[in-house]
């Protein structure tokens, strides 16, 4: 490394965010960009350590560390320290197809397991990762690299999300024809429609990048369902091989037999956030829910209950808040909460910040069940009856917590937005091609091989792996395209 004490000398310094009071008066991205100096400085803190667990993420089967997609993180970050930025997104590419995702969205569990992360704050290589590539199409590098060849063989790819538009970068580089079909109206999947804009921008970001897919050779048809506007079996006729990467769509839906659940005003979290991206992008969609002037209440703490936390305090709610089954995380790092979980444990994210600063205090409520939808005369839902319960007092041979006795209570809501996870893919594709599902409700095909029961359909992504993240979609659709080229060619060439 080119300085083998920087992290004994500099401090982790984090990206820098748009202030949370004035963020949240547009849909503009929050993320602001480092000074390159201070990006050196970060990237000189990386220790070089000699079993970099940053990189080993996927390497290291069943243990959930270091990055999935294997990015060689010690390398891009000594050559950003050393200023070699182009050299530096060479080695960003060849493990990642869409840098400028990741850099913005990923969780980071490189962080998570940086060594370093032991005794200092990790080494801050989600901001470099993301520096790398926005430094990269400033200056013009990332430019449309149609393959040189064409084999003459086709694949479909079902669902236009990381997994299936990582699948289709891949097996164009291999010289497929690849079709991607998508039912929305924009490609991207949930980087377009769910993520919101303020996280990952449309048009600046996800746009940009399914351009250079096109101008690669990539054929996208959209607003076409497969199952209805064409069937599967048809698509599997056509083409010498299918990718299934159609996402964990199918919501879940733990408050089906609770009281009120029919009440007017409660809704999925998908249903909120897809028209409201539309609108943001100067569509007029049908469906659109508006949060302005409500008592939002959103249940689910995930990165889907924080985004609609963001969406409804721009859309102008009176208040948010939000409810979490699980108990409150530790402040501090704690004995029960060692390295590697902690730096990813503890986490106020920009939803809660932006909620803080517009209304003065934390939106989560931790340890919280539902028990009953209140509703009004016209059938709307005006409260949420709730309790209180207890982690450290399982039920014997039930739920791993127990009611707190005289815990009620009722809080005002008009608005309820269900953020609860997915179950898994929805049915039709896979019962038109005979594909079989897994006892989760995936679709069944092993990791690191993506062949489903049926020959030449292959399944990657959330509706193989379940919901996940971003970056395993990448590393599914990587893969997928892998075992896909072996399928056609014999043998394969693509990591
Ligand atoms: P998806 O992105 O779901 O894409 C599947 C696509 O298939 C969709 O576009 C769908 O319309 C299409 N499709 C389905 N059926 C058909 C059909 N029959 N015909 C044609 N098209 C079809 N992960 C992170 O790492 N960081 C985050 O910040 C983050 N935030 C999230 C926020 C929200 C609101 C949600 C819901 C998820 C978030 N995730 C995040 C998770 C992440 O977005 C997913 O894990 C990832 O997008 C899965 O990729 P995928 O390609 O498998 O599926």
């Amino acid at each position: 490394m080119g300085n083998p004490t920087g992290f004994k000398t500099i401090e982790r310094q984090n990206a820098p965010e748009r202030d949370a009071k004035l963020r949240i008066l547009d849909w503009k991205e929050f993320h602001l960009d480092p000074p390159e100096e201070q990006l050196r400085d970060q990237g000189a803190r990386c220790m070089d350590c000699g079993v970099p667990f940053c990189h080993t993420g996927d390497l290291m089967a069943g243990m959930a560390t270091g990055c999935p997609i294997n990015n060689l993180i010690p390398e891009w970050n000594d050559l950003v320290y050393r200023g070699r930025w182009r050299e530096a997104l060479d080695r960003l590419h060849k493990t990642n197809n869409f840098p400028e995702f990741t850099g913005r969205v990923c969780p980071a569990p490189c962080e998570g397991s940086c060594v370093l992360g032991i005794i200092e704050p990790p080494v801050a290589i989600k901001s470099i990762e993301c520096a790398i590539i926005d430094k990269g199409f400033e200056e013009g590098w990332v430019v449309p690299n149609p393959p040189e060849k064409r084999t003459g063989k086709t694949v479909a790819v079902i669902g236009s999300g990381p997994a299936g538009l990582a699948a289709a970068a891949q097996l164009n580089q291999a010289g497929h024809k690849v079709t991607v079909y998508e039912r929305d109206d924009r490609i991207g999947g949930l980087l377009m429609y769910g993520i919101p804009n303020m996280k990952l921008d449309k048009a600046e970001v996800v746009q940009r990048r399914v351009d250079i897919m096109e101008a690669e050779g990539i054929k996208f048809v959209t607003s076409c369902k497969v199952g209805d506007d064409i069937t599967a079996d048809e698509l599997k006729k056509k083409f010498d091989a299918v990718v299934l990467a159609t996402g964990a769509t199918a919501p879940n839906d733990f408050f089906a037999k609770t009281p009120g659940r029919s009440l007017k005003g409660i809704h999925f979290a998908m249903d909120f956030l897809r028209p409201n991206t539309q609108k943001v992008m100067g569509d007029s969609p049908k469906g659109y829910i508006s949060a302005k002037g409500k008592k939002v209440l959103v249940i689910g703490g995930g990165d889907t209950g924080t985004d609609c936390i963001g969406t409804s305090i721009r859309q102008g709610c009176e208040k948010v808040v939000t409810f979490e089954i699980v108990p409150q995380p530790p402040g501090e790092r704690t004995a029960s909460n060692p390295w590697p979980q902690w730096p990813r444990i503890l986490r106020v994210d920009y939803g809660h910040e932006e909620a803080e600063a517009k209304f003065g205090d934390d939106p989560r409520q931790f340890s919280i069940q539902t028990l009953e939808f209140v509703g009004d005369a016209k059938g709307n839902v005006k409260s949420i009856k709730a309790c209180k319960v207890d982690w450290s007092k399982p039920v014997k041979n039930g739920p791993p917590f127990s009611v707190v006795p005289n815990s009620e209570f009722e809080v005002e809501a008009d608005l309820i937005f269900l953020a609860l996870g997915f179950k898994g893919p929805e049915p039709t594709v896979a019962e038109q091609l005979g594909v079989e599902f897994d006892v989760r409700g995936n679709y069944q095909a092993e990791h690191e091989q993506y062949t489903t029961n049926v020959d030449g359909v292959f399944a990657a992504g959330d509706c193989r792996r379940g919901q996940s993240l971003v970056v395993w979609a990448i590393n599914e659709g990587r893969g997928v395209a892998r075992e896909c080229d072996r399928y056609l060619m014999g043998s394969t060439k693509l990591p």
